[in-house]
């Protein structure tokens, strides 16, 4: 994709973005429904299918475009970005990192049209921070596995077309090893999806639990066929590192626009016969979420090129994540504080993505998870074993 293509989809999804996502976001959170028009709009403009490669579909973005548009995404509700953050991320690219060739030609291209949404099943009730600790289990019976467990608080989950499930095929290997990547489709037989999570924020973006209960599946669903098997749990770290990226992209967009909506009310309100932005002290907690973003954007952009050229794909996600998810929590936090009694009234914007933005510290590795993440590798890096 050449670099004029890259601007105008990144100009165009700007444009999208503050003029048809921004003024819905109130009925968004009201109706916890993303328009169905937004979708279809959304789909045509090929964000279903961003970071998929253009041979399956998709708009073929590296690293670094991609965060330069999920820069842009961030900037309104976060519910409208997972409507295809998974079929992008960590669900696409399940398919993208282990899939045959064959499986990619088949199925990518309906993933990155938007035609299937797909989601990523591998948190269980007690494998969350330690997925190499997941209990679903395959059994292989013939031509075909038989998957057995319970998965949850999986996003998509109530609309997905098709889960990539993680499960133990090896009961005897310890760890990671032994768990093998299926791609199970909505209407299987034992498939069951339960009601939506009532979640703290993020409305309009909805996650469940998903139940296997004797699902049986045909040996072609095995991700990656029989070179696949057992190789699961390394395709789901490979697809959580370039996820991790692109949350930290996605927090930087957040953080401009409560730095935006920081700086208007600054400006505007008015205490004392003068606004309050006059106020030293105001100016302090506006000056921090600047130099909070800066921070930020310049990381995310630095570890995208890293990405990308294969330099740093383990520390630099980690740090990414770790710092953006951070920092967008202390910038959400002052933009409360700017708008006083009213940054804790609903209807709010700030109140809202104050909500929000508390998930980016949890999902895809909490912050201590990727400070384990850094610290081990730079340990390991000085030979530490
Ligand atoms: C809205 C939402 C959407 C999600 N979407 C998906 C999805 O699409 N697919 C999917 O598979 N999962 C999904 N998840 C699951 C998410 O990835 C997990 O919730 C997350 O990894 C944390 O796991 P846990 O909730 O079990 O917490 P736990 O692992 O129980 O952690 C609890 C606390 O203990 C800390 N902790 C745990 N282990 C350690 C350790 N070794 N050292 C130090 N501290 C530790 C954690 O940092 C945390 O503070 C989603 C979660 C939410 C809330």
């Amino acid at each position: 994709m050449l670099d004029d293509d890259v601007r105008q989809i990144i100009a165009a999804t700007r444009r999208f973005v503050r003029e048809r996502v921004v003024p819905a976001e109130a009925d968004i959170e009201q109706s916890d429904a993303i328009p169905p028009d937004l979708r279809r709009e959304a789909a045509e403009m090929g964000l279903f299918g961003f970071a998929i490669p253009e041979t399956y579909g998709g708009l073929g973005l590296n690293m670094s475009a991609e965060v330069r548009l999920v820069f842009e995404l961030g900037y309104t509700t976060p519910a409208f970005r997972s409507m295809f953050g998974t079929n992008n991320g960590i669900a696409g690219h399940v398919l993208l990192e282990g899939a045959t060739e064959e499986q990619k030609k088949a199925y990518l291209p309906l993933v990155a049209s938007g035609e299937w949404t797909a989601s990523f099943a591998l948190t269980e009730e007690n494998a969350g921070s330690d997925p190499a600790g997941l209990a679903t289990s395959a059994r292989r019976d013939g031509d075909d596995w038989v998957i057995n467990g319970a998965k949850r608080f999986i996003t998509n989950a109530p609309v997905a077309d098709v889960f990539m499930v993680f499960a133990r095929t090896d009961p005897d290997a310890k760890g990671g090893r032994g768990i093998t990547a299926f791609m199970v489709e909505r209407g299987t037989p034992g498939l069951g999806v339960g009601p939506k999570d009532h979640k703290m924020g993020q409305a309009g973006a909805w996650t469940a639990d998903v139940t296997l209960d004797d699902v049986r599946v045909p040996a072609s669903t095995v991700i990656g066929g029989e070179d696949g098997v057992g190789r699961g749990y390394a395709t789901a770290m490979r697809c959580l590192a370039h996820g991790r990226i692109h949350i930290a992209a996605l927090c930087v967009g957040l953080t401009q626009r409560l730095l935006d909506e920081s700086v208007a009310y600054a400006a505007s309100r008015v205490q004392g016969g003068s606004v309050i932005g006059e106020h030293q002290l105001v100016q302090g907690l506006l000056a921090d979420s600047a130099t909070d973003l800066y921070a930020a954007r310049a990381l995310v952009t630095e570890v995208a090129a890293g990405f990308d050229d294969g330099s740093d794909t383990r520390i630099g996600p980690s740090c990414a994540k770790y710092f953006a998810s951070e920092a967008v929590g202390r910038v959400a936090d002052r933009a409360v504080q700017i708008h006083g009694g009213a940054g804790y009234m609903r209807g709010v914007p700030v109140e809202r993505f104050y909500r929000d933005a508390r998930l980016f510290r949890i999902y895809e590795g909490t912050s201590q998870i990727q400070q384990i993440v850094i610290a081990r590798q730079l340990l390991r890096d000085a030979g530490v074993r």
